[in-house]
């Protein structure tokens, strides 16, 4: 039956699956190795990490003091091995094999401390435990190694990072040659074995802080792991340096010496149980970082030793020596590379900045501030006209909901590079925001019903996306840049030829024409006094239609109808409550209308002493709007009315939106009758009006002309539909009395219109009514 009415439009989803499986879009892979995804929190507290490096610091602060002996050293680095293993076992790193071999290194250390301590002197050469270094050695490997591989897997190219460990490092050095290489070379009688150690054991430990310089430098990220591990190998570098001066007998250490090796036993300790430890493996997810202050100012402080030494060291043969110099020159030259480097990547993240400012990341298109530019620059050149095409997809949210927004974004793509090859190469493809994208060609290259045409076939073929393939079409707005006049304008009249195009059903172009911005400036206006009149309470009002009971002749209630009267005439609501759907503003317009129609219908109700009721039109913006059901219920209770004491008129393209049911459902629960209004012009189907609770159908005034046009065939199956499913009918805008005999003879209940009485204020309703009272 339903095939007999006129329908509009059928509903239909524009995106079609192939098959059932429909896979879902994967998610952005959130764990991927260069997200910061492990959580820090997960393991031991810091708290412990903390207390140990305390204690530790208090007992070198002893031995320091002389009040403590390498005894309690060696069972204090004893202690840091254990809970390094101890942190491994209960945080859990990911990357776990270069802590186990700091344990093993430590092991290598306390081995060949305990070495130097029982091997007697007969037994070294030159007065040196050659038996202690043999221990030593390999744990200094060791560690070089795990070193090396935490590095590796911190950050495998970060240039930044190695320079600015190399100048760390090499500054290091120089120092180290000064105080120690250099004196040691001058001095007579020292044996070759401790020659050779200083300066084995200063490259040595120099290497070692230049990699954990560069573990600490690698990412942005601020890990106190590795801070802790660029301190332990500070701690080592600082011990050996003072265990070399005492060798050498430049100044009596004694065991103050163990003092660096006890903070590097500690902040390794440290290290081992602070829970950043289960991120070391986790890579930095952006390369290109500025030179951190902090970075920079280590980097500054280590390239003015070489001038601080010129100043403070009188003995210029040690800084004149071939070594020193080229140490020197290394020095500039890394800090000049370095310097190099960082000016290129600001160049190149202010390149990044300038392409983000005017790209759309998801299709890498030409967002609009793109578009702007080259159409302001198409502009300024004035040479030849440009023909600027907006389209928009048809229903693509109909895609987003059924498929979820990964989809739609998919979707976007696909149109996007679709679009890219098949536009020919000097039009200028961009993407204005959600579905709406441009292109922008010369004028003498493609006239626009060329341009629309391109893009209408771009998108002919259906997409597949994740093995679904779907249709899309677009809604195209032309317009040409002829008119000498700002981008900003230009975009705007394309956005309004398209609107049209979308209104005529899309997948379509419309031409921008004069005509259109006259019509767009009125909406402009008409928003703007509607706000002014919403702002200020004036204007607005709401006039009152009969409806009557077609078998008695009597009024059973009332149609409340928006009316606008403003000083220069009055604006009908078929303008301005579609601009109010547009603006937003169409609740707040609902709302006034429906408190003055429940204040009319409570003042008819009292002055007649009959139960009449109102019915108030409901447009789709505001049935989406949660707080309706809220408004309605507070509204008749402000007024002192029953729920069937109002009735609100619905279209039938609310009824496609499952949650708009629901909130039908709540509508009808406040007792509040629901009637189709203009049935029969809108998405017709009868599966969807028996899921609705509504109780009537509004038959539209185009169907009641038809009787006299002796065409009744629709009128007769709508009236008899709307009684198979047991709903009560109202026959709208009847003029004729030829008509309400012909309505009354088919079996309609209700009806209303111009034969009894036109919209009118709430009085002159009231007096229709009350002949009686009114008399009075
Ligand atoms: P509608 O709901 O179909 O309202 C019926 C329209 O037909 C009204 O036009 C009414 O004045 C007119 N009418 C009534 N009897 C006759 C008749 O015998 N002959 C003729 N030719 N016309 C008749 P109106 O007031 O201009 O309203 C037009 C439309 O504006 C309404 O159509 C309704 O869709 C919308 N509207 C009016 N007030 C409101 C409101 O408060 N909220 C919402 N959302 N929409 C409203
Ligand atoms: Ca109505
Ligand atoms: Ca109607």
């Amino acid at each position: 039956m339903t095939s007999a009415i006129r329908a509009r439009v059928t509903p239909t989803v524009d995106a079609r699956v192939d098959g059932d499986a429909m896979a879902a879009p994967p998610p952005p892979t959130a764990n991927s190795p260069t997200a910061p995804a492990t959580d820090a929190r997960e393991g031991l507290s810091p708290v412990w990490a903390w207390c140990l490096l305390a204690v530790c610091l208090l007992v070198a602060a002893a031995v320091a003091a002389g009040l403590a002996g390498t005894d309690v050293t060696a069972a204090v680095i004893a202690l840091c091995t254990v809970a390094i293993a101890v942190g491994i076992r209960r945080n859990r790193p990911t990357l776990s094999w270069p802590m186990w071999g700091f344990v093993g290194a430590g092991l290598f250390w306390i081995a060949a401390g305990t070495a130097r301590e029982v091997i007697p002197a007969a037994e070294t050469l030159g007065g040196r435990s050659l038996w202690s270094d043999a221990i030593a050695l390999p744990g200094y490997a060791v560690y070089g190694i795990c070193l090396v591989a935490l590095v590796r897997a911190r950050d495998g190219r970060n240039r930044g990072a190695v320079t600015d460990a190399l100048v760390v490092s090499i500054a290091g050095f120089l120092v180290g040659w000064q105080f120690v290489v250099a004196r040691t070379l001058d001095i007579d009688g020292v044996s070759t074995p401790d020659r050779v150690s200083v300066v084995l054991y200063l490259m040595i430990d120099c290497a070692f802080v230049a990699f954990a310089c560069r573990l600490a430098f690698a990412t942005s990220q601020r890990l106190a792991v590795q801070w802790l591990i660029l301190a332990a190998m500070c701690g080592l570098l600082v011990s050996d340096v003072m265990g070399m001066v005492d060798a050498l007998g430049l100044v009596a250490i004694g065991e103050r010496q163990e003092i660096g090796y006890l903070c590097a036993a500690a902040a390794m300790g440290a290290a081992g149980l602070h829970p950043s430890v289960r991120m070391l493996h986790l890579r930095s997810a952006s390369r290109r970082r500025a030179l951190p202050l902090s970075r920079a100012a280590l980097l500054a402080l280590s390239l003015m030793l070489p001038a601080a030494q010129q100043v403070l060291d009188r003995d210029h043969d040690v800084l004149s020596a071939w070594p020193y110099q080229i140490g020197v020159f290394f020095l500039a030259t890394v800090a000049t590379v370095r310097l190099i480097d960082s000016v290129r990547d600001q160049n190149a993240a202010g390149d990044a900045l300038a392409w983000q400012a005017a790209h759309d990341s998801l299709t890498r298109l030409p967002n609009r501030n793109g578009v702007a530019a080259h159409i302001e620059e198409g502009l300024e050149r004035q040479q030849s006209i440009d023909v600027v095409a907006y389209f928009d997809l048809d229903r693509f949210k109909n895609v987003n909901d059924a498929f979820g927004h990964g989809f739609g974004d998919q979707l976007l793509i696909a149109v996007g590079e679709r679009l890219r090859e098949r536009l020919p190469e000097p039009v200028l493809l961009g993407r204005i925001g959600g579905d709406e994208f441009v292109a922008i060609a010369p004028l003498d290259v493609m006239d626009p019903l060329e341009l629309a045409a391109h893009v209408q076939s771009a998108l002919a073929h259906p997409f597949v996306i994740d093995g679904s393939a779907v249709t899309t079409s677009a809604s195209i707005g032309i317009t040409t840049t002829n008119r000498c006049i700002d981008a900003h304008t230009i975009l705007r009249d394309a956005d309004t030829a398209m609107y049209r195009a979308k209104a005529a059903g899309g997948d379509t172009f419309r031409v921008f024409s004069d005509d259109m911005r006259v019509q767009v400036e009125r909406r402009m206006g008409v928003e703007r006094m509607l706000r002014d009149a919403l702002d200020h309470g004036r204007e607005l009002t709401t006039w009152f239609q009969p409806v009557v009971d077609l078998r008695t002749g009597e009024i059973e209630g009332f149609e409340a109808l928006a009316r606008w009267f403003r000083p220069d005439g009055p604006i009908p609501p078929v303008e301005f409550i579609p601009i109010a759907e547009d603006a937003g503003l169409v609740s707040r317009v609902g709302a006034l209308v429906l408190d003055q129609a429940c204040a009319g219908v409570a003042e008819a109700r009292r002055r007649s002493g009959r139960p009449l009721f109102v019915s108030v039109n409901v447009s789709v913006r505001q049935l989406a709007d949660d707080a309706i059901v809220d408004t309605v219920a507070e509204t008749l209770d402000r007024h002192g009315l029953p729920g069937s004491a109002l009735c609100l008129e619905i279209t039938e393209s609310i009824m496609v939106n499952d949650q708009n049911i629901e909130r039908l459902h709540a509508l009808r629960r406040l007792g509040v009758w629901l009637a189709v209004d203009d049935f029969g012009t809108g998405y017709s189907s009868l599966s969807y009006l028996r899921r609705m609770p509504v109780s009537k159908v509004k038959i539209d005034k185009s169907f009641v002309d038809d009787i006299e046009r002796g065409d009744e065939s629709i009128l007769v199956a709508i009236l008899s539909m709307a009684s198979s499913l047991g709903l009560g009918c109202i026959a709208e805008g009847v003029e004729h009395e030829v008509q309400a005999q012909r309505l009354r003879s088919l079996g309609c209940a209700g009806a209303q219109g111009y034969l009894w009485a036109a919209p009118g204020p709430i009085d002159r309703a009231v007096d229709a009514c009350t002949p009686a009272i009114s008399a009075r």
